[in-house]
Formats: structure tokens, C-alpha cells, sequence
């Protein structure tokens, strides 16, 4: 059954240059590029804070380096910095041969994004959805938003989709492939949570025997239905305020009905798993949960196809692109569709990993598509394949993307004309001169 909405006329809430749609590490990057480049930009945000998976899902680990130098920096860096100067970030070198890590407060890295928006002069509306799309003669007008005082609508001359399922683009009419090519199905998703009331120093004096032991317990309850699926089995390594990446759930990121299903199912099982801790981990008895994601932590969702379709293979053979505007340097990192908690992270050797040392590029083409000149996608909605996209996927390289887009957009309106028309090694120089790592681009300078 239908419905048919009369004609309405909506009143003009807000007009910009540059409107981003989704303030996830993608999105914050986009706009806070094309505001320091001039441009007036308005993020809308569903949530009552930026930050998307980082900040409302607890995701909170970065990489940067192609496992021997840093090849991540610009707007990554700053941020990164910034939360470090703040005591709200830790750097954890790796061993030889491994990514280096950095860890982030979520509650701090919230700050340090609203910070960097409100220092750039963004106009930020959290609470805000962004809805149906303006389409006329091909471009997009701007967009739809419900308020408590009634539908409005936000215009601009350039719209950047960095919802993460790429609701604006698919509604505009845009392809878009979702999941992978057998079934569908997208990864797995995650609930994080954060421990606190844990007895670090009664955890510490476990022998590497007691351990182990332990560690073997679960698996095996894991094995038989007495605990949740999951890949890891380390409780004695948690420490106050970790944030363990191991209760899987697997389902429809589009389906609002399913995902509240698969979030409660989450959250169940957390405290299941805590349960069984406290009986058994000595350091757990007084355990508690500190806090849940806000979200589900969702990995795949829509990827709107493009003028370029970032591969396995250009991850693989770390693929260089005369139209980059970043390196990528993150493996082939499929968590299982089927929600088992399965992952080809560590299980298949150097066979789904970037060769040490090198990167691949990320390319513009990713986020600008051939159909509607005004709307450019950032973040892990942008085109690539169910393999490409378990790679390009991660904060550090989403906002790359964003600081890309961001930056294209500014100049375009700056110079009259459609990001896509922006003269590519003229974006690659304004990229480098704000701290973007970009070597390597073929026929460049
Ligand atoms: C469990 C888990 C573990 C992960 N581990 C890592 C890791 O270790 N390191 C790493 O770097 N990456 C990791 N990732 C991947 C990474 O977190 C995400 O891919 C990345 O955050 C995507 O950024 P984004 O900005 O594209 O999208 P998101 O972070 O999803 O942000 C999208 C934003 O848009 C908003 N939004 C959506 N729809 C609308 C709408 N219609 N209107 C207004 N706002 C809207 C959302 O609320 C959200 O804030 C992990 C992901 C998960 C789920």
C-alpha cells in the first residue's frame, strides 16, 4: 500500500555552499576541509554528536603506517595530535612487521571533532536527519529535513553524502552494490562496550598457564553454545575502560526493524559474556559494563558505485592512481556476513595484506560518481567492491577521503566549476601544502 503526500512548500531552514550530510570521521573530515578553503558549510548529523562509528559505536583504534613509515597524516594527524596533547589518546608502536596503533577516549575524540568544526566555522545541526534529496535537472538542489517545527529544507551548491550507507545518493538515484557478490550479505557487525571495576592487579599475577587455561575454557564454551560466538578469547588481557571487538551479529544495516533486534541481541550478549567472566576470571568478580555502543558498530552498508570502483587488487598490488588524494594502507579485512565472528584479518598470512612498505592510492574517482555533477560520496559508502571497501573502510582512510572531497569541493566553487572538473594535480598541491602524505601519483609532480 501507499501513500500519496500532497504538494507542499518547504521553507528554506538554511543555504550553503557545501552541505555534508553525516558527521562520522568522513563527514567531519569533508566538511572541515572545504570550510577552511573557503567554502560555508553545514553538517547535519542524525546523532546528538560527530563522530559516527568512532564516537557512537566505540571504534576507536587508528593505523597510519604502511609498516614502516607513516603514510596517513593531514586532518588524521592533526586530530590524532590533538587528542594526544589532551590525554585522551595512546600510541601503541607495534613489533617488526606490524601496523602501528593508535587508541582514542571516544568521549575525547568527540570533542577533539566538534573542536576542529567549530574552530573551521562550520554550522553543525546534530539531531538533524537528512532525508529525501532535491533532485532538479540533474542536480542536487539540497535536502529534506524533518524539524520539530516541520519539514525544511537545507540547499546548497554542492551536497557531500558521508552517511555511511549512502542514503542521500541511493534516494538521488544513484547504482549502488550492497554486500558481497554470492548473497549479498554485508560483514558481520559488532556491539562494543567499555569494562570498568576490574581487579587489574589480581588479573596481573596470572601465570601464562592460568591464562591460557582460561582462554581455552571459553573456546570451548564458545564451541558449545554455552557463550556467544566469537573469535577472541583473551579476558586476561582486559584492563579498565577496554573496549573488547568480539560480540558479533550479523544482519541488514538497512533494515531499521532488524537492526534494533540485532542491537539488543548485542547488548544481551556482552552481559552474557560478563556473566561468565565473573564466575570464572579471578579480577572480574566486581566486573561491570561501563557502557554499550550507542550503535551497533556497523561495517558495510551501501557502496554507491562511481566513476572508480576501488578492488582487492589495487589494495593488493597497492595500485597507484593519478587522481589519489591519499594512501591506503589497511588489508583485506572481511568479518564473516554469517555473523560467527570469523575474520580474514589474521587467518590467511600475507595473502590479503598491503606489502610492507608500500600503499595503495585512494582515488577521487571513489567519491565522484558520472550522473549528478553536484554530489560527491566520502567515507565507507564510497565505490568499491565487498573486498576493496574491508580495506578502505577504516576511520584513517575514510578521512582521507573526506579531506579529498572536502577540499575538491571548495575549489570547484571557488573556480566556477564541478569537482570533477577541478584540475587534479592543482587539488594534489593544496592536499600536500595541509599535510597530506601524497607520493607516487603517476604523471604527477
Ligand atoms: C566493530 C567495528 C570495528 C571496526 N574497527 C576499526 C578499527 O579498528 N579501525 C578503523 O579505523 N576502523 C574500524 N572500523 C571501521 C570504521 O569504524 C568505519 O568504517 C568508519 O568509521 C566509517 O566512517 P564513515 O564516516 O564513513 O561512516 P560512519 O562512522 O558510519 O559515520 C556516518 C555518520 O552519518 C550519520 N548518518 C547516517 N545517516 C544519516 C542521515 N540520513 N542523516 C544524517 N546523518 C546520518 C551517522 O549517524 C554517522 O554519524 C570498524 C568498524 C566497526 C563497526
Amino acid at each position: 500500500m501507499d501513500i500519496l503526500i500532497p504538494e507542499q512548500r518547504v521553507p528554506v531552514l538554511l543555504d550553503c555552499d557545501v552541505l555534508v550530510c553525516g558527521g562520522g570521521a568522513a563527514g567531519v573530515a569533508a566538511a572541515v576541509s572545504a570550510a577552511r578553503h573557503g567554502a560555508e558549510v553545514v553538517l547535519i548529523e542524525r546523532w546528538p554528536r560527530v563522530g559516527g562509528m568512532l564516537t557512537c559505536a566505540l571504534v576507536n583504534i587508528w593505523h597510519r603506517s604502511d609498516r614502516e613509515k607513516v603514510v596517513i597524516n593531514g586532518l588524521v594527524e592533526e586530530a590524532t595530535q590533538r587528542a594526544m596533547a589532551a590525554g585522551w589518546g595512546e600510541a601503541y608502536p607495534l613489533p617488526e612487521g606490524r601496523h602501528e596503533t593508535h587508541r582514542f577516549d571516544p568521549e575525547g575524540m568527540t570533542l577533539v571533532f566538534h573542536r576542529m568544526l567549530d574552530e573551521a566555522g562550520v554550522r553543525v545541526l546534530c539531531y538533524t536527519v537528512a532525508g529525501e534529496p532535491i533532485v532538479e535537472d540533474g542536480r542536487l538542489r539540497g535536502v529534506l529535513v524533518d524539524t520539530k517545527c516541520g519539514r525544511r529544507a537545507i540547499v546548497a551548491r554542492i551536497v557531500i553524502d558521508a552517511t555511511g550507507d549512502g542514503d542521500i545518493a541511493a534516494k538521488a538515484g544513484l547504482p549502488f552494490e550492497l554486500g558481497r557478490e554470492a548473497d549479498g550479505r554485508v560483514q558481520g557487525m559488532t556491539m562494543m562496550y567499555r569494562l570498568c571495576g576490574l581487579d587489574e592487579d589480581r588479573l596481573a599475577e596470572l601465570s601464562a598457564d592460568e591464562r591460557e587455561a582460561i582462554g581455552e575454557c571459553m573456546l570451548a564454551a564458545i564451541r558449545d553454545g554455552d557463550l556467544p560466538p566469537s573469535k577472541t578469547a583473551q579476558p586476561c588481557g582486559y584492563r579498565n575502560r577496554s573496549i573488547p571487538n568480539m560480540c558479533p551479529v550479523a544482519g541488514d544495516p538497512l533494515d531499521e526493524e532488524e537492526l534494533t533486534r540485532l542491537t539488543v541481541l548485542g547488548r544481551e550478549r556482552v552481559f552474557r559474556f560478563l556473566e561468565w567472566w565473573r564466575e570464572r576470571v579471578p579480577g572480574f568478580g566486581a566486573a561491570q559494563v561501563e557502557q554499550t555502543g550507542f550503535s551497533l558498530g556497523i561495517r558495510e552498508s551501501r557502496r554507491i558505485t562511481a566513476r572508480t570502483t576501488l578492488t582487492a587488487e589495487m589494495v593488493l598490488g597497492a595500485h597507484k592512481q593519478p587522481d589519489a588524494i591519499g594512501h591506503g594502507i589497511w588489508m583485506i579485512d572481511i568479518h564473516d556476513p554469517l555473523g560467527s565472528g570469523y575474520t580474514t584479518w589474521c587467518d590467511r598470512g600475507d595473502d590479503n595484506i598491503v606489502p610492507r612498505g608500500d600503499s595503495y592510492h585512494i582515488p577521487l574517482g571513489m567519491c565522484l560518481n558520472e550522473a549528478i555533477p553536484n554530489l560527491a560520496v566520502a567515507g565507507r559508502c564510497a565505490s568499491s567492491t565487498h573486498e576493496g571497501h574491508s580495506s578502505v573502510r577504516v576511520q584513517t582512510h575514510c578521512m582521507v577521503m573526506g579531506q579529498g572531497v572536502g577540499t575538491c569541493a571548495a575549489m570547484a566553487l571557488a573556480s566556477g566549476v564541478e569537482p570533477a572538473d577541478v584540475p587534479v594535480a592543482d587539488l594534489q598541491q593544496h592536499l600536500r601544502a595541509d599535510g597530506v602524505y601524497l607520493e607516487d601519483v603517476p604523471g604527477g609532480v
